[in-house]
């Protein structure tokens, strides 16, 4: 029985129990227009089955996931939203802006002037020295291969 919960709106979509405008519905994920685009034709991809996080993702799930959205981010640029570009995004957890706690990868279709854009106080601040950088780079190599 595929993990699931009962109160998540993805769940719900993937279930059939309320409406959305699918892109692809399959065994293993499911494409879907987001209600609230910030761009015409963004769309989410999901795994079927309820996955709080990343973590909480199987490797061979959040696999399939990217095939599907490779495959319908290079589809966009044909389409009839004719995008120049594409944008993906993952918020994982609360602090990164995950509202909907069913793990799911942002798809933005992107044109010259669609008003769309990412933007952080950091880039105007000055860069890191490399030392702050080299150790930075340690610290998570530390934490990767701790849980491989
Ligand atoms: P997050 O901030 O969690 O990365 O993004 C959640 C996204 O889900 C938002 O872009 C929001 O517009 C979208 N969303 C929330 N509720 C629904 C819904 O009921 N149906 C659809 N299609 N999208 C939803
Ligand atoms: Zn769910």
């Amino acid at each position: 029985m595929a993990k699931r919960d009962p109160a998540c709106i993805f769940c719900r979509i993937v279930a059939g129990e309320i409406p959305a405008s699918f892109v692809h519905r399959g065994a293993t994920a499911t494409a879907f227009l987001d209600v609230n685009p910030v761009t015409p034709g963004h769309l989410l991809v999901i795994p079927n089955e309820h996955h709080g996080s990343l973590a909480e993702t199987r490797v061979e799930t959040w696999a399939h996931v990217m095939r599907i959205v490779r495959r319908i981010a290079v589809a966009l640029r044909a389409s009839a939203f004719a995008a120049d570009g594409v944008n993906l995004f993952v918020a994982d957890g609360e602090v990164a802006g995950q509202e909907v706690p069913h793990v799911h990868v942002h798809v933005i279709p992107r044109t010259a002037g669609d008003g769309f854009r990412v933007h952080a106080a950091a880039w105007d601040a000055e860069r890191p020295a490399r030392e702050t950088l080299d150790r930075q780079a340690g610290a998570i190599r530390e934490a990767v291969g701790k849980r491989s």
